[in-house]
């Protein structure tokens, strides 16, 4: 017999089913379907607390994950040093105030002193704090700290627009406002024509 393993002893396993013992997220699903006054016992309800348990652990397997170690193995040498820029980077995150989804688009950019990160990886580390329970000004600076700090590049700018279903589905803002947030480090914020340059590259209609 396999001896217990604590989630997220091994990463990408937080979403296979574990025939062991049930997570506790599924009597926590049971308890608010009941509390709403649901059957739950009813056909579509039957295997609910179980699924939500299992996408729950999904959307946050961010939390088991390293965005450190996945930069190790994606950091190479290279003597190109103009502005490097990822545009359009999906995100799906869960706001925590809600635990609802904002989901928009990431570009992140840096100016390289020798070293720069495979380009799939950028997306990746996104997703790694994506996939925890977040706020967007968090998601955003902390995707530039950890660029900053893997690379130590002249700077990183990373501007992030979401929507927010806690907003749009209550009606609290204009259902299709987006919220901005920008996190600037090293020349993306010291010049201001280096910020310039990016915000005018990744805006609406700026030249690829
Ligand atoms: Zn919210």
């Amino acid at each position: 017999m396999k001896p217990f393993e604590p989630h997220g002893a091994a990463e990408g396993s937080t979403s296979e089913p574990r025939s062991d013992s049930p997570d506790p997220i599924e009597a926590c699903a049971e308890h608010i379907l009941g509390s709403l006054g649901e059957d739950i016992d009813r056909d579509g309800l039957r295997e609910t607390p179980m699924r939500y348990a299992r996408v729950m652990r999904e959307l946050t397997q961010g939390y088991d994950q390293d965005p450190d170690a996945v930069l190790q193995s994606a950091m190479f040498d290279c003597s190109y040093d103009e502005m490097v820029i990822v545009k359009d980077i999906e995100v799906f995150s869960l706001c925590e105030h809600h635990m609802l989804p904002f989901f928009g688009r990431m570009h992140i950019a840096y100016i390289p002193q020798k070293k720069v990160i495979g380009l799939s990886k950028t997306a990746r580390i996104v997703d790694i704090f994506a996939r925890r329970l977040q706020i967007q000004e968090r998601l955003t600076q902390q995707v530039a700290e950890t660029i900053q700090g893997a690379i130590q590049p002249a700077g990183v700018g990373v501007v992030c627009e979401a929507q927010h279903l806690c907003m749009m589905m209550r009606g609290v803002e204009k259902q299709h406002s987006a919220t901005i947030t920008s996190a600037m480090l090293g020349v993306f914020r010291d010049n201001p024509k280096t910020r310039e340059e990016f915000l005018a590259l990744v805006s609406n209609g700026g030249r690829h």
